[in-house]
């Protein structure tokens, strides 16, 4: 290890930066992150550092490279345009035993700075030893995407309840357990969601019997997204990573399943997008079985699990039987699909509401009963957005034209949108049928005024490795 890594107490203590332009300026930025007291050494100074010094954040002393400042000061940083000057500074410092920095010279510095992500209290900091600062960053920036961004707040947290756990769990390797068991556990999970009662009514549960823990199991109805993998909330995914069982609908991306524990066990319960599906009973039974024995399992819905995702039923059922759960949004098939279209499903001046719809009850909506209901649909201006209604496309088009749709209203159809296999077919509703030949669900149709944005807002290359003609003049 050629740095040893530190993490230093600056508040009220003398630093010192040799330098007033734009790189000055970014390490005393960086430096009041920390409180400490800066002393600028140079004879020019930025505005920046001209605005920091009149609002009283940091002292000037406004003459070139002074070496008696060195002494005064714990740390030294030396951020000037001339390697000479910076040199001096770090022999100086050296000589008085003082870490210096000096910028873009590791081999002058005696500390170097590094890459931080500050989720406060948890602070990271990444280096490569000044090898390749630019490395440092992107190792920091994947640590950034895979750290809960709440990590801070569990710190604090945890801070608070530390007093208390000393007090109850008098042996050391009792309050590791302890602390594992509560970092790892549903407590912790409640602070990364944002509930603090939940997770303080956790751990008063806990403490009242520390040896005896409580059952650990758990249920996270998580929304998948619409097909890309990459569409996943980071909530979502960092719960898929934790699960001991996920319990996963047919059509969820195998890529995504890789991300889960290697040892996760998976079950994929069958419900298909149409097609019959696994009855919903014995899937809730399911959940509240693997709950109930212990295990952390992560329901994996396609989209939203609130949107025609039967969500609402699993949820109710866990509810009904006692068990703990959260619940985890997704990017529904709408606005996946729309997003991949370049589709606004609202627009300013075109449509000010959208209404989801389930094409499956197309059959019943046939009926005289529910031609109040097409007419209030085709009269709306809302964007509609039809789920499950492949098999019925025909039928919902003439429906909505004979219930006062124009024919000439754009709609288009989405199969497998925003996936490798993602087909499209742009028309309108008396056409649309026919150019939607050879496709089939897990499909959406989108009808509206929008639709016809895809013209000039569509960045999507057409995906299918198979793709069927699109329609003249779509640039999709
Ligand atoms: N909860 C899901 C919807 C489940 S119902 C969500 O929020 O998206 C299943 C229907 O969703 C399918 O029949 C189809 O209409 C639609 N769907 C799901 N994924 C899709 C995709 N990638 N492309 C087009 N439609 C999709």
């Amino acid at each position: 290890m050629d740095y040893f890594p530190i993490f230093a107490k600056l508040r009220n203590r003398p630093c010192l930066v040799v330098g007033g332009g734009a790189v000055a300026s970014r390490k005393v930025h960086q430096l009041l992150k920390s409180g400490a007291r800066i002393t600028v050494n140079s004879p020019i100074l930025n505005d920046d550092l001209r605005r920091l010094a009149s609002d009283g954040c940091i002292a000037i002393q406004s003459r070139s490279f002074d070496p008696l400042l060195i002494e005064q000061n714990l740390l030294i940083i030396a951020a000037t345009s001339d390697p000479q000057i910076n040199r001096e500074v770090a022999d100086t410092a050296r000589r008085k035993n003082r870490l210096c920095n000096v910028v873009d010279d590791g081999e002058a510095s005696g500390f170097i700075m590094p890459s931080v992500i500050d989720r406060s209290p948890i602070v990271v900091a990444v280096s490569s030893g000044g090898r390749s600062p630019a490395l440092a960053r992107i190792v920091r920036q994947q640590i950034d995407e895979w750290l809960p961004s709440r990590i801070g707040m569990l710190a604090r947290w945890a801070g608070k309840w530390r007093d208390t756990v000393n007090r109850q769990i008098r042996t050391h390797d009792g309050r590791i357990r302890f602390w594992q068991r509560i970092l790892d556990g549903r407590a912790a999970q409640r602070v990364l969601a944002g509930d603090i009662t939940a997770a303080d009514s956790n751990i008063v549960g806990e403490l009242k019997q520390p040896d005896n823990p409580s059952n650990s199991g758990e249920a996270w109805i998580v929304g998948a997204g619409p097909g890309d993998p990459d569409l996943i909330t980071r909530r979502g995914l960092q719960l898929l990573q934790r699960a001991d069982t996920v319990l996963h609908d047919r059509l969820i991306a195998p890529e995504l399943l890789e991300l889960a524990r290697r040892d996760a066990e998976f079950i994929c319960v069958g419900k298909q997008a149409d097609g019959p599906s696994a009855r919903q009973e014995d899937i809730n039974q399911k959940l509240i079985e693997l709950v109930q024995s212990g295990k952390r399992v992560c329901r994996l819905k396609g989209g939203d699990p609130f949107i025609f995702g039967r969500g609402g039923e699993e949820v109710s059922a866990l509810a009904k039987a006692g068990l703990p759960f959260q619940v985890v949004p997704g990017i529904s098939a709408a606005n996946g699909c729309a997003a991949a279209l370049g589709i606004p499903l609202t627009h300013r001046g075109l449509s000010s509401a959208v209404t989801l719809i389930t094409g499956h009850r197309a059959d019943q909506l046939l009926n005289a009963a529910t031609d109040a209901e097409w007419s209030r649909l085709a009269a709306s201006g809302h964007t509609l957005v039809f789920y499950m209604g492949f098999g019925n496309l025909e039928r919902i088009c003439r429906k909505l034209i004979g219930h006062g749709l124009a024919a000439t209203t754009p709609a288009a159809v989405v199969q497998n949108g925003t996936t490798r296999h993602q087909r499209v077919a742009h028309g309108n509703l008396e056409n649309l049928v026919d150019k939607t030949m050879g496709m089939s669900s897990p499909a959406i149709l989108i009808v509206g005024e929008v639709v016809s944005l895809a013209d000039q807002l569509g960045w999507y290359t057409q995906r299918s490795e198979n793709p069927v003609p699109i329609s003249a003049g779509l640039a999709i």
